[in-house]
């Protein structure tokens, strides 16, 4: 089967073409960022979003095409991330891939785009269910138990911030550019991470869920109390600041995933597996203290390449062919969605009640 995918849930437009048999082949991939369009407002700007995609989705999807190869008559249809995201840009890929698949015959799919980023594995290495999976970006952070391509049970999440957020707020606070995550890694590292005492949140209590927006205000305080006390940051403040935030997220992550894997390990898979994707999964530090837990407990670690960590089309046109597979088919009626949450009928969760 060959899928075209569409994304634009976020600040990325993006189109790729992905053909999936006996071996999964990303044919094409292209992703355009917004990066400079939003860096004067420190944030994505919903409106610019939307409009950027609107003004480039079509390119994306004739370079997509072109790189791979293909025209409409070699698919086998159009996946197109219905949400959750920004509804202005979600909007402007359902409404293309419309028209696309109303002109060309060609049979849509509607994809949450969750489970783009959850299934990246199976696109990457061919991985089998259950396995555990972070997702772990700008807008989310929770464990899910993927039993199925669209059997995603959830087991603890971040009850407030993301990650990302976090680091994207980190580095604003301390006059980085955006997007922060790399920003901070890149200080972190030339920092001592022992220099500030930063939270663990939620360490504390038992459970998979985490908080972040406390390591945020904390971030915020402790830049103060330096400046009110030095009269300005150092280069080393800004790296020590960068390395103690970085570490506190890498405890956090480490410590949690643990336990999440101790949750998963209970229902014995036979080849147990834990698959890390979004944008933060590409911070190295990040990825190295999962691995070391994963080998501690000796559970296969996967973690995609960095491009297929971040929003991109190659992971839509897959996740499509998985729902495509099951029997789902959407049409003219499809909507955007700017909340769709993945495990909305997921089954009861297992190691509920302890
Ligand atoms: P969602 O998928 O939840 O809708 P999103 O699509 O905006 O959110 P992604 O594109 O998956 O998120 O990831 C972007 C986020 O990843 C940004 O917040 C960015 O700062 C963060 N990020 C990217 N690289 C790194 C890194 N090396 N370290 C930490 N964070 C990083
Ligand atoms: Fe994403």
């Amino acid at each position: 089967l060959t899928f075209l995918g569409i994304e634009s849930s976020c600040d990325d437009s993006a189109a790729a073409v992905v053909r999936a048999g006996n071996r999964t082949e990303i044919l094409s991939s292209v992703v355009e960022g917004q990066v400079s369009l939003h860096a004067a407002y420190g944030g994505v700007v919903p409106e610019i979003a939307a409009r950027a995609h609107a003004e480039r989705l079509d390119a994306c999807v004739e370079r997509a095409m072109e790189e791979a190869g293909v025209s409409f008559a070699d698919l086998d249809g159009i996946a197109v991330t219905a949400g959750p995201g920004l509804i202005g840009g979600v909007l402007s890929g359902v409404m293309l891939a419309k028209g696309l698949s109303a002109g060309t015959g060609l049979p849509l799919v509607g994809v949450n785009h969750l489970a783009g980023h959850a299934l990246t594995p199976r696109l990457t290495d061919g991985l089998d269910f259950p396995y555990l999976m972070l997702l772990v970006s700008g807008g989310h952070c929770q464990f899910l138990i993927a039993d199925g391509s669209e059997m995603f049970r959830r087991i603890g999440g971040t009850i407030d911030d993301a990650p990302g957020e976090a680091f994207d707020k980190t580095a604003k606070l301390l006059g980085l550019p955006q997007p922060g995550g790399p920003m901070v890694e890149a200080e972190a590292a030339l920092g001592d991470a022992k220099c500030f005492a930063f939270p663990r949140p939620l360490l504390d209590r038992p459970g998979c869920d985490m908080s972040f927006s406390g390591l945020k205000t904390a971030l915020l305080r402790t830049r103060d109390a330096v400046i009110t006390a030095k009269g300005g940051l150092t280069l080393a403040d800004r790296r020590n600041l960068c390395a103690g935030f970085q570490a506190a997220m890498v405890a956090v992550l480490e410590e949690k995933s643990r336990r999440a894997l101790t949750l998963y390990l209970e229902s014995a898979p036979t080849a147990p597996a834990f698959a890390v994707a979004g944008g933060v999964a590409a911070n190295t530090a990040i990825r190295a203290a999962l691995e070391t837990v994963c080998d501690q407990m000796s559970v296969r670690f996967l973690a995609p390449p960095l491009r297929l960590c971040t929003d991109n089309a190659a992971m839509i046109a897959f996740a499509g062919i998985e729902r495509f597979r099951l029997g789902h088919r959407d049409d003219a009626t499809l909507s955007a969605r700017p909340r769709w949450p993945l495990d909305q009928t997921a089954p009861a969760m297992i190691g509920s009640g302890k």
